[in-house]
């Protein structure tokens, strides 16, 4: 085994374990809220509700409790301020059923994990509200398998080049696998590091925003959590 690569790099939320799902049906049901005030089209409503998180991204963070105070938010600008206490209850409601879901593994994952944890030193960097992410660590299982986990506020060329001087490794050592292009590819390959991209079936619009370009030369894609130690190892004996 070649030593050019020095660490693994894994992703969280929809990499690991589902996530994107909870704050899918999270918006229909601010959906079926708003729906009771206003006649707007979905585009509309879940636009408005984009704009206020995006606004609100480097004030309240990521994650459900940011979410729920952007919808808190968004309910009011949209109604201009008619939304009644007992719905926006029921949006904090929306809020903490996000905060308590199941957390479920993604197929295949752990053994993908296990399998390239011993061949390579692994680090699980998530993004997200720490207690909510401390929390689905926990949950998961999969703390065991990583010696490092570091939990984020953002995930940008700065964050991980101080992990990766923490780490003492060169960026061309490091390959981050994650679900999101804007937040686990395109910072590192930044870097001049790899990245294996493995899309999960919705994206929310925030993360499908990137500049990474199609057929980047340190860029590989997966389908499944089982390909991912070919991926790694043609990546290491390249
Ligand atoms: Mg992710």
């Amino acid at each position: 085994m070649s030593d050019k690569i020095q660490l693994i790099g894994f992703d969280g939320d929809d990499t690991l374990w589902r996530s994107e799902d909870y704050y899918r049906s999270a918006e229909a049901r601010f959906r079926q809220i708003m729906a009771g005030y206003l006649d707007l089209g979905d585009a509309g409503m879940l636009g408005h509700l984009l704009t206020v998180e995006r606004r609100n991204l480097r004030v309240f963070g990521y994650g459900a409790k940011g979410m729920v105070l952007s919808m808190i938010e968004a309910a009011i600008e949209l109604t201009d301020g008619a939304i009644a206490a007992d719905d926006i209850q029921r949006i904090i409601g929306i809020g903490r059923d996000t905060l308590a879901h199941p957390v479920e593994l993604l197929p295949g994952i752990r053994q993908a994990v296990a399998d390239i944890a011993a061949e390579f030193p692994v680090v699980l960097i998530t993004k997200g509200d720490l207690f909510h992410q401390e929390a689905k660590i926990e949950q998961s299982g999969l703390a065991d398998l990583f010696p490092r986990i570091e939990i984020v506020s953002e995930k940008d060329p700065a964050t991980y080049r101080k992990l990766l001087a923490e780490f003492g490794i060169d960026a061309a050592g490091f390959v981050m696998i994650g679900n999101s292009l804007r937040s686990d590819a395109e910072p590192v390959l930044a870097l001049g590091g790899w990245a294996i991209h493995m899309p999960y079936h919705v994206t929310w619009a925030h993360e499908a925003d990137h500049g990474v370009a199609e057929g980047h030369a340190r860029l590989r894609m997966v389908t499944a959590a089982n390909q991912l130690p070919a991926a790694v190892a043609a990546i290491a004996n390249a």
